[in-house]
């Protein structure tokens, strides 16, 4: 019997903007389960992925908010793609993360929306940065909804905590292939 594939309207949408391969939708799907045990950053990124996820655009939608506006530059539209890449505010954080990752812990992540959106392929050479970039999503999408600002120092001890988390649950060698290229972010 031949087996029919669906593909989710979400993926459809997401192709409108982004150059996506076919062969690269499944791994996606499965990013977010391979890099971390923790529900919260698997269920953001199933969000994310799905188009689902409570931006303000979709707040508003539903009745929840007054205003679509992005907390953060309160100009633009808040979708995903602006939340995570488009906005000016994000952006310029993005960079500093990035930036300071290069130099102190000589980790470069290209710059661009597949991968702050997605992901990095292929999974099991990107698993630290992969993390990292689960965390600042979280960290970003958090932020958003208590209208606070994005804070350089604060991120820091935000990763901080998840990889003390981890030291606490994680067999050791893991926990040193996923952390210890990192160790000197916050330090
Ligand atoms: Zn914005």
């Amino acid at each position: 019997m031949k087996t029919i594939v669906i593909a989710p309207t979400s993926q459809k949408k997401w192709l409108e903007t982004l150059d996506i391969r076919n062969q690269d939708w499944r791994k996606y799907y499965l990013l977010p389960y391979r890099t971390t045990n923790d529900s919260k950053l698997r269920i953001l990124q199933f969000k994310i992925i799905h188009r689902i996820l409570a931006t303000n655009k979709r707040l508003k939608l539903f009745g929840y908010k007054d205003s679509d506006l992005c907390d953060f530059c309160k100009t633009e539209i808040e979708t995903i793609s602006h939340l995570f890449w488009e906005c000016g505010v994000t952006k310029q954080f993005i960079r500093m993360i990035f930036s300071y990752l290069l130099v102190k812990c000589n980790i470069h992540i290209q710059e661009s929306m597949v991968n702050m959106i997605f992901g990095i392929l292929p999974i099991k050479d990107n698993l630290v940065t992969n993390n990292f970039l689960l965390i600042l999503k979280n960290y970003i999408f958090r932020k958003s909804h208590q209208a606070k600002e994005l804070n350089f120092t604060e991120f820091q001890k935000y990763i901080e905590h998840y990889q003390s988390i981890e030291e606490s649950y994680l067999p050791y060698e893991i926990w040193v292939k996923k952390w210890v290229p990192v160790l000197d972010f916050w330090k």
